[in-house]
């Protein structure tokens, strides 16, 4: 594979893939720089989101495809936001506003365990039929106030006891090692080595 494409429009999520991705001198580009529009994420479940993505995208572009799904999902609030992460506080989307509405949520919840999962599909053309799936959890906790200025989405609540730090408070190689996408990547990297 010499080229593919990234189906997101996430500069966050682009910035993180592009850095995953270098090691293998793929030449790889963005949907938006291909002028291909943003997909519907019509479904309930992070694999079927993602593989509606990578389908739409490899069929509009001709090109090998990455797409992810992903989210947060948080114990007390039963799973939520869940595959409705990017638009839990409405549409358009807005990580403040989405910050501020899961504290608002959380504001009298004592369990305040929550994961970030990952689901990546690639696709090698529209039609193939055995896509390479990966999948990547991130564990930990929401913290009660924001803090860290790096990654995005909810990074800044996002606290990790273990190290004593939140995600926004990671350099975007300690995030990779770690994360949830950084977990499913490899696993991705490793399937693809034999394709
Ligand atoms: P998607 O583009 O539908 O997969 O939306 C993913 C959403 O989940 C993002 O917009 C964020 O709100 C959240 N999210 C996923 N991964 C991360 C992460 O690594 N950090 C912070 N938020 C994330």
């Amino acid at each position: 594979m010499k080229k593919l494409v990234i189906a997101s429009n996430n500069p966050g999520k682009l910035a993180e893939f592009q850095a995953l991705l270098a090691p293998l001198g793929i030449e790889v580009v963005t949907q938006a720089q291909l002028g291909i529009k943003e997909a519907e994420e019509p479904h309930n479940t992070f694999i079927e989101n993602a593989l509606a993505k990578a389908r739409y995208v490899s069929r509009e572009s001709g090109l090998p495809t990455l797409a992810d799904d992903s989210g947060i999902c948080v114990d007390a609030l039963n799973g939520a936001p869940g595959v409705f992460s990017a638009r839990y506080s409405g549409l358009p989307p807005s990580d403040e506003r989405n910050n501020k509405a899961l504290l608002e949520a959380m504001k009298t919840h004592t369990n305040r365990r929550a994961h970030y999962y990952c689901v990546l599909v690639l696709l090698q053309k529209a039609g193939d039929a055995q896509p390479l799936i990966a999948e990547g959890e991130w564990h930990g906790e929401i913290a009660r106030e924001p803090r860290g200025t790096g990654g995005f989405g909810y990074d800044p609540l996002f606290w990790l006891p273990a190290l004593g730090k939140m995600s926004a408070e990671l350099s975007r190689e300690e995030k990779d090692a770690i994360s949830h996408r950084g977990k499913a990547m490899r696993v991705m990297l490793e399937k693809l080595k034999v394709v």
